[in-house]
């Protein structure tokens, strides 16, 4: 176990602690802040949002983006307009993390859990597919679950550490059902499914600008869309649901104050130019795992799916066993090598127990056994 540990430290070019995934701001973040401070435009009005929104839409080939103060925010009024309300069912994954369910339930509904697929840790469509043939049924334009006799709105896969999920046959299928498709691309930015940006297969897709994502704003999300009501309806809702007006308060429904300001879009900005650079480095790391975890009978390095390109946002491995998994956690996090196991099961929380899922075979397996490694930009 030791090789790993020089093997990390090597690649880092330390022996300090190693973090899982720290940030890196070396282009143009100090300027654009220091303008945006200078401006006082700091808050919910500036150009950076709109700049933000501009260049996002045009690097994953949306018609829209609309930016909000974080990815569960994103997830929730993508949620909230896709027509999801109370007593909905919304279907996703059980490894996932905490945001996406936690998304779902603000607005009055319920997950129902699928299985995920080992070759890409990601929603099967296999599973998605038998799911529905052997429990939902499709009445008046609307998907039924005929075991509990709520209505099955919407679909949230997620890309689970970059890499893309089989989400074009995912498409399909919820097409057929009827089911409203967001993906939760929170941690997919820069990653493709044959050619295509992940996050623009259904009607909208969400992601993330946590500190630990692949680009930052400190805290931010954003949604994309195609469809131009969708849109308006989101930054409408995002920003307290204010009617235009050149000085009265007026608001149409009840909103949220989720916008993102103006001094986290300039970081943005500035983080969105590194992003072709970000992505080479961690296409250049991953490729020095693989090679290095060849050498191990027991382990194995988890590489992006068959057609899609990941941003290999965080590397992982998948151990032979549980009791592995825990030595080798053990053993480099008291190394000084930040390593951690992959979220508990959405289905095994407390507040989730109840919802209904298909066994989760894959899941459990992959939870069981799978380490997250340093996998920060060189
Ligand atoms: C990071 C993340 C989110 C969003 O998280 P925020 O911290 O609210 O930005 C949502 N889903 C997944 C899977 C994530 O990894």
């Amino acid at each position: 176990m030791q090789t790993i540990i020089n093997f990390i430290q090597d690649i880092y070019q330390t022996k300090e602690f190693i973090p899982l995934h720290e940030p890196r701001f070396r282009g143009n973040e100090k300027k654009y802040l220091n303008e945006c401070i200078d401006s006082t435009f700091v808050s919910s009005v500036g150009k950076f949002v709109d700049l933000f929104e501009e260049q996002f839409a045009s690097y994953v080939g949306a018609k829209y983006a609309v930016a909000t103060v974080n990815g569960t925010s994103a997830l929730h009024v993508a949620l909230t307009v896709g027509g999801v309300s109370d007593d909905d069912e919304v279907i996703t994954q059980a490894l996932t993390f905490i945001a996406t369910c936690n998304a779902i339930s603000y607005c009055g509904a319920k997950p129902v859990f699928i299985d995920v697929d080992l070759e890409t840790s990601g929603m099967s469509a296999k599973a998605l597919e038998a799911f529905l043939q052997q429990n939902c049924i499709v009445k008046n334009g609307e998907c039924i679950n005929k075991t509990t006799n709520k209505r099955v709105k919407a679909c949230v896969p997620m890309h689970t550490f970059g890499h893309p999920c089989e989400i074009d046959t995912i498409a399909q299928i919820c097409k057929k059902w009827h089911i409203v498709l967001v993906e939760d691309s929170a941690e997919s930015l820069g990653s493709f499914y044959k050619q295509e940006h992940t996050g623009t297969f259904g009607k909208m897709g969400c992601f993330s600008f946590n500190g630990n994502k692949i680009i930052t704003s400190g805290g931010g999300g954003v949604v994309v869309t195609d469809d131009e009501v969708l849109a308006k309806k989101l930054k409408h809702l995002t920003t307290t649901a204010k009617v235009p007006h050149k000085w009265e308060y007026s608001h149409d429904i009840i909103g949220y104050n989720y916008r993102m300001p103006n001094l986290n879009a300039a970081l943005l900005v500035a983080q969105l130019e590194e992003l072709e650079g970000f992505l080479a480095s961690k296409r250049e790391l991953a490729q020095k795992y693989a090679h290095f975890f060849e050498d191990f009978d027991d382990i194995e390095f988890i590489k992006e799916p068959d057609n899609a390109q990941s941003n290999y946002w965080l590397n992982a491995i998948t151990c032979k066993d549980k009791k592995m998994r825990d030595e080798w956690l053990e053993f480099t996090n008291a190394n000084g090598v930040m390593t951690r196991p992959v979220w508990k099961l959405m289905s095994e929380l407390g507040m989730f127990k109840m919802c209904q899922n298909d066994g989760l075979k894959n899941s459990k397996y992959l939870s069981d056994r799978v380490i997250n490694i340093p996998s920060s930009v060189l």
